[in-house]
């Protein structure tokens, strides 16, 4: 099988931290470009814009969309026209409606679009879904708190409408819940915290359940500093399961189940090259969803100005 030509296109935080050195570790994918308006790697053909790479650039079987949200549509859009498998970062859009003439579009064309929950790639995620599916669960706790400056520096998307705010980590403990809960799970309340000088929130809570009324709370918070929290506490039958460190360690009760080092991304593009040999899409919306009923429903509060 030839190997993958693939190009980024918005070469910002994630596309260097994580797309690059897992496309480098993964064998099937290549990197033959980089579409930015600044930023490059050497020795690798570069253009500011996705127009101009498709127009100009060496010949790409794929791309890797890794811009901010709100433009990105209009990008996969273009490339799918053009006969390029599509991997969108998540959250997979800035709305839920934008996403299904991409989805008729790839179809169309034959061709995949991806639209990756980096999160469920994590290593305790099966194994906790897998140890839950035979347990009667109580109740559900997330608690997922960083520091945005740490995380998300001079980002000023992520303030802007359609940049998520708090949600954009805090969709990816939803991308956990709703792949370890199998049941359809739903938004009943929550508060959102936005700064007076901001367009997102900064600080989320959220009361979810299903059908059962099965309890869940979720708090999110950018505003923390010293020890990070990206944790989802399940209370149930057989004692407490612990997920923790977003998805690398797994304990149940005081017994360690999982413990084991990041390779999300490499997951990511060994799927996407699976589904590219047959042009599959694979796009979940259901963790976007619940971001957008949080949004319907959310009570606002006006909090502190917040400055990068
Ligand atoms: P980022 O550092 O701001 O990178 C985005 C990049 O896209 C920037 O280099 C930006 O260039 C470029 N860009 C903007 N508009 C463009 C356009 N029209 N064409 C081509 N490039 C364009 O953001 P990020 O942290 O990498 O996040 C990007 C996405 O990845 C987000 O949806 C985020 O949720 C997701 N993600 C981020 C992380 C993380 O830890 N940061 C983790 C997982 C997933 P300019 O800066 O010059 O505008």
């Amino acid at each position: 099988m030839t190997a993958l030509r693939l190009a980024i296109i918005g070469f910002g935080k994630i596309a260097r931290d994580q797309h690059a050195p897992a496309i480098a570790a993964t064998d099937g994918v290549t990197l033959a470009a980089v579409a930015d308006p600044h930023a490059s790697l050497p020795d690798l053909p570069h253009f500011t814009r996705l127009e101009a790479l498709l127009r100009d650039g060496p010949p790409i079987d794929a791309v890797a969309i890794c811009t901010p949200p709100q433009v990105r549509r209009a990008q996969a859009a273009l490339a799918i026209e053009a006969g390029k498998h599509v991997m969108l970062e998540k959250p997979p859009g800035a709305s839920v409606g934008e996403l299904d003439p991409l989805i008729a579009a790839a179809v169309r064309a034959g061709r995949t679009l991806f639209a990756t929950w980096h999160s469920r790639f994590a290593p305790a995620v099966d194994p906790a879904r897998q140890w839950l599916a035979s347990r009667r669960i109580n109740a559900v706790h997330i608690n997922w708190k960083e520091d945005v400056r740490v995380w998300h520096p001079g980002q000023g998307w992520i303030w802007e409408p359609g940049g998520l705010g708090v949600f954009d980590p805090g969709i990816n403990a939803l991308s956990i819940l709703t792949r370890i809960l199998p049941q359809p799970l739903f938004v009943t309340a929550a508060e959102l915290s936005f700064p007076a000088n901001r367009e997102a929130p900064i600080a989320a809570r959220l009361w979810l359940t299903d059908a059962h009324d099965l309890p869940i709370t979720a708090e999110f918070d950018f505003r923390q500093t010293g020890p990070q929290s990206w944790d989802i506490v399940i209370d149930t039958d057989r004692g407490p399961l612990t997920l923790s460190s977003g998805g690398k360690r797994l304990v149940a009760g005081d017994e360690v189940l999982v413990e084991a080092a990041d390779a999300e991304y490499r997951g990511l593009y060994r799927r996407f090259i699976e589904l590219a040999a047959t042009g599959t899409s694979d796009v979940d919306l259901t963790p976007l969803r619940l971001v957008a009923d949080a949004f319907l429903l959310g009570r606002r509060n006006i909090v502190d100005s917040f400055e990068d």
